[in-house]
């Protein structure tokens, strides 16, 4: 089968011929139809030989949709033929986060190898895709998988940021999105379908801006050192009850514990590698601060729920396999609106 593999540090992924997976026990196989891309993507292949965890080559991809092809002996709970989003987080499936559905925080993945599909794992970038367990599948037959494959990321880590921060978003309050890309346009119509709160969305790029105004944002802004007091005089001094960072660099940082009301949700979810000032007196009185990873198992159920109730829509431009590696610089320049889909059967 065809598959695009980061290959060697520092280089662009390859599209490489690999022989089709076959499922051991318990596994099942994936015929893929569609696979999204995230920044994410770009942080991994920039890291370096000591900071990758897990050995080259690696087929790309953690965003995943498509229909079962093949049971492992003794796996249950789909039939050949279902179209299924892959649930990404994979964790030991045994522990009390694990038992929760909260695999993306379970304490022992990593000590026991467990690494997701993309990010360690064998990913989505492929003609078929090797799911651990069943469990990991959550069917999405109402959905057209190029719509729903990004709710497996770019929907369910904003959905489960969206659910930390509802507490503060009351009647009357503010929500501040900075960042309006792959996740940052799923956040804003998130917000306004969950929350009764307004949406001031933040960008440095115009297009972007207007993306959000369309997905539902009332208010935008460029995201620079005028953001956060113009946050502040939209919100008669109060400012913003939660702040959405999905850059996550020092600017970005800075510009959210400005823009932060009193008891207000911050959340850094960019990998951008800047840090957020948190000590008392830096940063509003009761605010509290959340580094979230991913989403668990029922918020991915809940998410493709939502898809199916026509709450949200993921913006996609979509490309076949061998185009992986434009799409990936088209979306380093910034020039991707909503998410970058690839075809890797079509
Ligand atoms: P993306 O490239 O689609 O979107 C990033 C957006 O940020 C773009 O619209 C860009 O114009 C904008 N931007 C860049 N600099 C900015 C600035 N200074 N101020 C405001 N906006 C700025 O990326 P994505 O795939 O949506 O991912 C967003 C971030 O979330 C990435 O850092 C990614 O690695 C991370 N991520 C984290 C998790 C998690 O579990 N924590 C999961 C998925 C992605
Ligand atoms: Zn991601
Ligand atoms: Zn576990």
């Amino acid at each position: 089968m065809k598959a695009l593999q980061y290959r060697t540090i520092g280089l662009a992924p390859e599209i490489v011929e690999i022989p089709d997976p076959e499922p051991g026990p318990g596994q099942v196989l994936v015929k893929v139809t569609a696979a999204g891309l995230c920044r994410s993507d770009l942080s991994l292949m920039r890291m370096t030989a000591q900071q990758l965890m897990f050995p080259l080559p690696m087929t790309l991809g953690h965003e995943g949709v498509g229909t079962v092809a093949a049971l492992g002996e003794g796996a249950t709970g789909v039939t050949v033929g279902d179209q299924v989003a892959v649930y990404g987080p994979w964790g030991c499936g045994a522990c009390p986060a694990c038992a929760a559905g909260r695999e993306n925080y379970c304490p022992h993945a990593r000590r026991l190898g467990i690494r997701s599909p993309g990010l360690g794992a064998p990913g989505a970038l492929a003609q078929y895709l090797l799911v651990d367990d069943a469990r990991h599948l959550i069917p999405c037959a109402g959905l057209d998988p190029v719509a729903a494959v990004s709710l497996t990321d770019a929907g369910l880590t904003p959905y489960h940021a969206v659910k930390w921060a509802l507490p503060a978003l009351a009647p009357g309050s503010t929500a501040a999105v900075i960042g309006v890309g792959g996740l940052g346009h799923i956040a804003i119509q998130l917000l306004r379908a969950l929350t009764p709160a307004r949406v001031v969305a933040l960008d440095v790029n115009e297009g972007k801006l207007a993306l959000a105004r369309e997905v539902g944002a009332h208010e935008t802004l460029v995201s620079d050192e005028s953001a956060a007091p113009a946050i502040r005089a939209l919100t008669s001094g109060l400012g913003a009850a939660a702040v959405f960072d999905f850059v996550g660099v020092e600017a970005t940082g800075r510009i959210a514990v400005a823009s932060a009301a009193a008891e207000a949700r911050v959340l850094n979810v960019g990998l951008g590698g800047g840090a957020m000032p948190m000590g008392f007196l830096l940063v509003p009185p009761g605010m509290s601060a959340y580094a979230p990873y991913w989403g668990t198992r029922g918020d991915l159920i809940e998410v493709i729920a939502l898809a199916e109730a026509g709450a949200i829509t993921v913006r996609t431009e979509t490309y076949p396999l061998d185009e992986a590696p434009l799409a990936y610089e088209r979306l380093d320049a910034g020039k991707v609106h909503g998410r970058a889909v690839i075809l890797p059967n079509g």
